[in-house]
């Protein structure tokens, strides 16, 4: 069968030595190595800007899949992340403590609402959710529930691409995946986005609760699975159903924590306390790999026991690095000395304001705007790669997926480079 090697840039761009040397050794995301074009070699960053390789410099409309909220290379993470380097930048997590680590989880607790009070670090957000399931499954265990074993998730939801998270997620994106009968199946239903699914939802959850330990849920906003936005109302509805039958709920801010949907953490619009909370994406400001498992204190007393066997059985060989966490203190302190929540509310009034001329044009399902996420909406996208490769052309970086283009910028982001972002995004879909 003939194979080509599609990965190869075309001759006449210019690519690094590394590039060339490299590109056919590497297995990319999410991605048809057959057909896919070349990746973009960057060469630096700075605020929101990408340097290419071959000099061309292009405006970040995605802040690296949501995670640099500050812009990158933010002096004051790396001047901590440096300091850290210096003293330690790694110490296993078992039987030894670090002051970044520490810090961090007083932080957090201090910053999540009610007694969301106990975090549990690791190094991703997948795992960050495996470890939420585990929790909860063993919660029951450790309470003689042996019979509530299973969860229930929302159609549309994104938690993950390991074994656990890809079955709670969309069954559309996940449960139909290879590898996805590495774990069993769970239950996953309609949200309640009106009365009529209200009612649906209510039947379902009636329906599974007796065998069900969690509902896992994004709140407000479901990410990967299409930027599907909900009211706060859906969540206390989450809320509600939760306490009816004594599940636990489990909310995934690993994408709207930390400012993007307006408030520190989404979950806070609704006024809703979770039981447990997964956090990652823009923990470390979008410098180091780091997640966290946060629960509140009945999840926590749970686990314990004179016996060993109620242990919660985890440990990631990097769990709390020193370094990450020493990134994610100084993010923290950027949120506490930064007008991020300001920059985001105006944010969302450019993208609004910039996006707006959308509605009007052909293929175009819906517009919408939530804190710093604006997302145009297509009937569908023919062509995706089309699509990314015009964004370059105009000297931006802007990622369509599914049928969404969507803008995640950095809080820090200049008016001018927002504008351009949307401009561009008009633009694109005005040329179909
Ligand atoms: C990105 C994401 C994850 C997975 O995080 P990784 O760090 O990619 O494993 C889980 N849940 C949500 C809501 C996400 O956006």
């Amino acid at each position: 069968m003939h194979t080509r090697q599609p990965a190869k840039p075309p001759p006449e761009i210019s690519v690094p030595d590394w590039y060339r040397s490299g590109i056919d050794h590497v297995w990319l995301p999410y991605t048809q190595m057959q057909t896919t074009p070349p990746p973009l070699p960057v060469a630096r960053t700075s605020g929101s800007r990408i340097f290419l390789a071959d000099g061309r410099v292009l405006i970040d409309g995605i802040a690296s899949w949501w995670t640099a909220c500050h812009g990158y290379n933010h002096p004051h993470i790396r001047q901590a992340v440096n300091k850290q380097l210096e003293q330690m930048p790694h110490i296993m997590f078992g039987g030894l403590a670090h002051a970044p680590a520490l810090s961090l989880a007083a932080r957090l607790a201090k910053l999540l609402p009610g007694d969301l009070d106990r975090v549990f670090f690791s190094d991703s957000g997948s795992v960050a959710v495996e470890i939420a399931m585990k929790m909860a499954l063993q919660y029951r265990a450790n309470r003689g529930e042996t019979q509530r074993t299973r969860f229930i998730a929302l159609r549309g939801g994104y938690h993950g691409d390991t074994a656990g998270a890809m079955a709670v997620s969309d069954p559309d994106m996940g449960m139909h995946r290879p590898g996805s009968g590495l774990a069993p199946a769970q239950i996953v239903i309609e949200p309640p986005l009106d009365e009529r699914a209200l009612a649906r939802f209510d039947d379902a959850i009636e329906r599974h609760a007796a065998s069900a330990t969690a509902i896992i849920a994004e709140p407000l906003v479901q990410g990967a699975g299409g930027m599907i936005f909900h009211t706060p109302d859906v969540l206390r509805c989450l809320r509600a159903a939760a306490d009816r039958h004594g599940l636990l709920l489990i909310l995934d801010e690993i994408f709207t924590g930390f400012g993007r949907t307006g408030t520190l953490f989404a979950a806070a619009a609704a006024g809703v306390v979770a039981d447990i909370v997964t956090l990652s994406k823009a923990l470390t400001g979008g410098t180091l790999a780091l997640a966290a498992t946060v629960a509140r204190r009945h999840v926590y007393e749970a686990f314990l026991a004179e016996d060993a066997a109620r242990a919660l059985m985890h440990g990631p060989t990097f769990m709390a690095n020193p370094l990450a966490c020493a990134a994610a203190n100084a993010s923290l302190d950027l949120f506490e000395r930064a007008p991020h929540l300001e920059e985001v509310a105006a944010i969302g009034e450019i993208l609004s304001r910039g996006l707006a001329p959308c509605r009007n044009l052909p293929g175009v399902r819906d517009v919408r705007v939530m804190g710093a996420i604006g997302v145009v909406e297509m009937a569908r996208i023919a062509d995706l790669e089309g699509l990314r490769r015009r964004f370059v052309e105009k000297g931006v970086f802007v990622r369509p997926f599914g049928n969404v283009i969507y803008l995640t910028p950095a809080f820090t982001i200049a008016v001018q480079d927002l504008e351009t972002l949307t401009r561009a995004v008009v633009e694109v879909v005005r040329e179909g």
